[in-house]
């Protein structure tokens, strides 16, 4: 059996520790500090995360053995992908596996924009019954835009379309051949912005999406627009959003993910119309069994020098 140490620090689902156990040496914590990983890192040949650990440059500099980085998930914006490129360090992730975890949160997201599901909740549980101001909308016949139509997207397009929702997507990159397959139509972003009753976020966060949801985007959308998003904090401008929801433009919006996590009891967070969850995504048992099985032979086809799935870097 060839000598490989695999380091884990953000813990793992059982499946995947026991692929990689038959084949490496195998040492896993729940977490680790900044200070810990520096000085351990030099003895491992693979290193596997989730999103809470940081792969900075240091930790990599001080990596002389490493070959290979797996992120058990899709973000890897919590390591420097430069620096691995520098050092010849592979960089893989799991891109499916959470996939459908996050489409059904969000359509979860959605329902309780539309119905007011966490107030409900709470309110009762301070011993209240206040079914007069719990009349909702219904998510059939209203039009959902989807901006971002990759694998996430296009599941909330399933989902919403057996909603009996109308649904219109903004996609730069999505084929003809993906849109046939799909029961939606590809509309411009300012479209979009006009036509939406709904409006779900499923691109990635980069140079391009940073603030897309800004004071223009809100002045392009409808009086009372729900908003969700699972995508990335950062590509919301949340000041903005902040004003939205307190001028009423924003009749509701719902968010897993934040320019700051955690993002402390923020006035935002705290705003009546607005949900949150502690991006909580790809938190489903099978989501995170999928992704520990995909990263542990990902990583071990890295390590063994055989084609890769996932590369990213
Ligand atoms: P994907 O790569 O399959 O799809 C992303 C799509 O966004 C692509 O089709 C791409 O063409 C499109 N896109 C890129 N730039 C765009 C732009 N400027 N305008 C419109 N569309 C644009 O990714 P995915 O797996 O569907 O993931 C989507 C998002 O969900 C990512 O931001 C990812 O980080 C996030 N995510 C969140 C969680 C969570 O826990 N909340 C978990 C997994 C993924």
């Amino acid at each position: 059996m060839p000598d490989y140490n695999i380091l884990i620090t953000d813990g793992l689902d059982e499946r995947g520790q026991s692929i990689l156990r038959a084949s490496a040496k195998v040492d896993s914590y729940e977490k680790v500090s900044a200070e810990d990983l520096l000085k351990m890192i030099a003895d491992y040949d693979a290193l596997i995360v989730r999103g809470q650990t940081r792969v900075t440059t240091d930790v990599i500099d001080a990596a002389t053995r490493l070959k290979v980085i797996g992120r058990a998930g899709v973000g890897v914006d919590n390591i420097d992908l430069e620096a691995a490129k520098q050092h010849n360090i592979t960089v893989v992730n799991a891109p499916s596996s959470t996939t459908v975890a996050v489409a059904e949160l969000t359509f979860g997201l959605l329902l309780a924009l539309a119905r007011g599901i966490p107030r409900a909740d709470a309110t009762m549980k301070q011993g209240q019954w206040l079914k007069k101001e719990f009349e909702g909308v219904e998510l059939n016949g209203k039009t959902l835009g989807i901006i971002g139509f990759g694998r996430i997207g296009m599941e909330v397009g399933k989902r919403a379309d057996a909603f009996g929702m109308n649904v219109i997507i903004y996609d730069p990159n999505v084929s003809e051949e993906e849109l046939t397959h799909a029961n939606a139509e590809p509309v411009s972003i300012q479209d979009l912005f006009a036509w939406s009753d709904f409006i779900s976020l499923h691109l990635p966060l980069n140079v391009h999406t940073r603030d897309l949801i800004g004071p223009l985007a809100f002045s392009q959308m409808k009086d009372g627009v729900r908003i969700v998003s699972t995508a990335r904090g950062g590509i919301i401008d949340e000041e903005a959003l902040l004003r939205a929801l307190t001028s009423g433009k924003v009749a509701g919006a719902a968010l897993d993910v934040f320019e700051k996590e955690p993002p402390g009891l923020t006035e935002l967070v705290s705003h009546p119309r607005l949900i949150v969850t502690p991006h909580i995504g790809a938190q489903t048992a099978e989501a995170q069994s999928h992704a520990a099985e995909d990263i542990a032979h990902e990583v071990l086809s890295a390590l063994r020098e055989e084609s890769l799935r996932w590369k990213v870097a």
